[in-house]
Order: structure tokens, then C-alpha cells, then sequence
């Protein structure tokens, strides 16, 4: 927990000799509570204050690394409890199970299925970034086996399995591509940690209730590992997400360094319609890695957009390049239409009117990333925004024709649009979806 700068002016050895540059030690506390300088600059701070700002720096949640090169994948270092306070960092990983019971065509095929899943929306990419290699068969053989196949993914591995028997036949294959082992129990800690400790890859602490959770990380802590993931093992689903929530809380609020780690959590159980129910909730309640059995394509991509939304910056809309694009092979006698240059905005305008089939012009302003009823009420979209955008696209040239689309929903501005740009304006509709329907009857007729 960051500490008030009385916190740290009771640390610093409080001479005022102004070394730091700042007249007091009490002023050079306030300003280093502000992150406005650094402990370094006072020579005199003694080993224990240095050790105790330390501490109280270290992020709340572990930021946890697993996996190498362009399989490598994040989860923690979440320094809020709600998007709104700030942000949240690092998407929830999802992982999808490869179990070690499947025949070798059929592990082979998911295997291949995993890694051909590639999803966008509007413009940003959508990894599905893990595999959780699962040891169901019980047989060290054949998890290395599988675990040997997963690596052919090029995703981050995860090894899922209670047998440090089964973990170390595994590890000898893919520890070189730093797997998540999952996970050490209280039978199994000593086992575990030690080979997460050889083989230099980071461990998942499993327990059924937080005290045993806290109290088997401190102990691989002891061990030697201090890159941990917690799996809270509990009975039912209500437990578990109350739980998970809990350990956030104690992270954040009170600081509570043995549950400061990422969260892994498991939708691996009934249709994929329930999966994805509830890893969504896990997504948002606060599992940094959740593990889903289905390969739907459908599930995925519900699952990644709601990723997507929670960890979308709530102060940065997302946002294209506000320029003029092409849809289709447009030319000069092709529609022009304009929209603002919000992601989600833009891409369904875009969707819709590649729907169309008729070859467009899409003219994208730059509204800051907001949408258009927002823009427009926010002064961000006016007559004078649009024909400037018109101007730098240079459309004059482009078209031969002189007519403007504008969206429904701004309607109102046609007036003042059409005296400050000269060009014709039509009044397009107000929701997207229409946009095929309108360009066949208005503009194709
Ligand atoms: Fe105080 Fe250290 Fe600054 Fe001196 S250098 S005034 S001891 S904070």
C-alpha cells in the first residue's frame, strides 16, 4: 500500500540539511509521496527506511511472466479494484485445455485448432494466448507427450497437474519455454516448488480457502519461488467468486502481500454457453487467467470481446486514424459518407457498408475517439470539424460528384454543413444496420 508522506517523513532521519535539495526532510517526504523525486537523492536515509519504502513501492498484485517469445504471456500487476479508478493492466489470459487423454489425431486437431483461432474487432487483435496441457490420464508419459504437442502451438503453456511425477516428465520437454506449472498443494509444495525452482518457471499455489492459500504462498515463498499464480480450489462457484474477490480486496486495500498474486480460475465444465457465463465473471471478478474447455469459435470471440471492453483504458476510447478510406474499390462516382473516428463506431459503419456491396467512401473525423450523438453534443462534431476533414482528404479531387452523407442522428447540422462546405448533403440513417437498405435505394437507384 503507497504510504501518505507522514508515513515517510517518520522514516527519513529528519536533520533538514537539505542534501535532497528540498528544505526539509518533511518537504522531501510530501514530494516523494507525489513520486515527484526518489529516495536516493537523500544520502542519509538509513537501510531500514530504504527497506520499508521498498516494500511499500512493490506492486499490490505480482506481476507474473510465463511462457517465451511471442507466446509470452502476463497477468497481475492490477493496481485497482474498478476500471473507473484508473485502469486495469494486463487482459485476462485466456487458455484454452488440451487434456492427455485424447487419441493422438484428436489431440493433434485441437492442437492445431488452438492455434489457428485469430480473431480481430474493431482494428485491435484478440489472442487466445495459452494451452493448458491437463494431465486427466494420470500417466507422466503421455502429459509429456501432449505437453511436447502443446509446445507446437507456439501459445504459453500450462501444466496442469497434481503428480510431480507428471510434472517433471513434462518439464524435461517444455522448460524451455518457461510453463506455468499448476499447481503445488500443501501434499505436493515441497515437490513442486523445487522443480519450478530447477526448471526457473513460475508456480500456481492451489488450496481450497484463502488462510490455506496465504499460508502455502509464504511457504513457497520460503522455498525459493516467488513467481506464484493463486488457484482458489472452491467447492462451488459462489465461494469461489466471493473469494476471488476477497483476495483482491486484501491485495489492494490492506496490502496483504502472501494473496498479492494473479489469479488463475478453471470454466471447464458444462456447455459452452455456461463456460463462457461464467469465465466472463471471472474476467471481471478477477482471475488474470482463466482456463475454458470449449473451441467454439462463437464462445471465444463473446468471451474476448468481453476482455476486450474491461480492459479498454476508460479514459482512451479506442480509436482509428481519422482519414479518408476506401471500402470496396472505390472511385470517383462512389458514395461519400462520414463518420467520427471511435473504434466500435467506425468499424460497424464500415461492416455495414462493406455489406452493401457498393464500393464507398468512408470520410472518418476526428472526434477524439467518441461517438457521434457524443461528439456532436460535446462540440467535438460540428459543420466546421466536418468540412475541415473534407478539405485534408482532399475529396474535391477524388469525386466527381459533390454529395455528402451525413449520419441520422445529426441531421440537425445539414443546414450549417451545406453552407460551409457547398456540397449537397444527404441525410443518412440513424442506425448503421440501415446503411446497406439506404445505399441501394438512395444512392444506387
Ligand atoms: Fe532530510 Fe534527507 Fe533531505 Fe537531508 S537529504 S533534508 S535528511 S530528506
Amino acid at each position: 500500500m503507497a504510504l501518505s508522506g507522514l508515513d515517510i517523513f517518520k522514516l527519513l532521519p529528519k536533520t533538514n540539511c537539505k542534501k535532497c535539495g528540498q528544505p526539509t526532510c518533511l518537504a522531501f517526504a510530501m514530494a516523494l509521496a507525489q513520486k515527484k523525486v526518489s529516495l536516493d537523492q537523500c544520502p542519509d536515509a538509513s537501510p531500514q527506511a530504504r527497506e520499508a519504502l521498498a516494500a511499500a513501492a512493490a506492486p499490490p498484485i505480482r506481476l507474473l511472466a510465463f511462457g517465451a517469445g511471442p507466446g509470452a504471456a502476463k497477468a497481475g500487476h492490477e493496481t485497482v479494484l474498478f476500471r473507473h479508478e484508473e485502469k486495469f493492466h494486463n487482459p485476462t489470459v485466456i487458455a484454452i485445455t488440451l487434456p492427455d487423454d485424447l487419441e493422438p489425431a484428436a489431440a493433434a486437431a485441437r492442437a492445431k485448432a488452438i492455434q489457428g483461432f485469430a480473431f480481430e474487432r474493431v482494428g485491435q487483435a484478440m489472442p487466445i494466448q495459452a494451452v493448458a496441457v491437463v494431465n486427466r490420464s494420470g500417466d507422466a508419459g503421455r502429459f509429456a507427450a501432449t505437453a511436447e504437442l502443446a509446445k507446437t502451438t507456439c501459445k504459453a503453456l500450462i501444466l496442469v497437474t497434481d503428480s510431480p511425477e507428471a510434472a517433471k516428465a513434462a518439464l524435461a520437454h517444455v522448460k524451455d519455454t518457461r510453463p506455468l506449472l499448476c499447481g503445488a498443494t500443501a501434499e505436493s509444495a515441497d515437490a513442486m516448488a523445487a522443480l519450478a525452482k530447477e526448471a526457473g518457471c513460475p508456480l500456481v499455489a492451489r488450496a481450497a480457502d484463502l488462510e490455506s492459500l496465504a499460508t502455502l504462498t509464504e511457504k513457497l515463498k520460503g522455498a525459493g519461488c516467488e513467481d506464484l499464480a493463486l488457484w482458489l480450489d472452491a467447492p462451488d462457484g459462489w465461494t469461489e467468486m466471493t473469494g476471488l474477490t476477497q483476495i483482491r480486496r486484501l491485495a489492494l486495500k490492506k496490502a496483504f502481500r502472501p494473496l498479492g498474486y494473479p489469479l488463475i480460475a478453471f470454466a471447464t465444465s458444462g456447455t459452452p454457453e455456461a463456460q463462457v457465463a461464467r469465465a466472463a465473471a471471472l474476467e471481471c471478478k478477477y482471475a488474470g487467467i482463466v482456463v475454458v474447455e470449449t473451441l467454439e469459435p462463437w464462445a471465444l470471440l463473446a468471451l474476448l470481446t468481453a476482455r476486450q471492453n474491461l480492459f479498454t483504458d476508460p479514459q482512451k476510447p479506442v480509436q482509428v486514424e481519422p482519414k479518408l478510406y476506401a471500402v470496396g474499390e472505390a472511385g470517383p462516382d462512389s458514395p461519400v459518407m462520414f463518420t467520427t473516428n471511435f473504434s466500435l463506431t467506425y468499424y460497424t459503419v464500415e461492416g455495414d457498408v462493406e455489406a452493401s456491396r457498393i464500393p464507398s467512401w468512408i470520410l472518418c473525423v476526428d472526434t477524439e475517439g467518441t461517438s457521434v450523438l457524443t461528439a456532436y453534443s460535446g462540440d467535438k462534431l460540428n459543420e466546421k470539424v466536418v468540412a475541415k476533414a473534407l478539405k485534408a482528404a482532399n475529396l474535391e479531387a477524388i469525386v466527381k460528384h459533390r454529395k455528402l452523407i451525413i449520419p441520422g442522428y445529426v441531421a440537425v447540422m445539414s443546414g450549417k454543413l451545406e453552407a460551409e462546405t457547398g456540397w449537397e448533403i444527404l441525410v443518412g440513417p440513424r442506425e448503421s444496420s440501415i446503411i446497406p437498405r439506404y445505399l441501394k435505394e438512395v444512392w444506387a437507384s
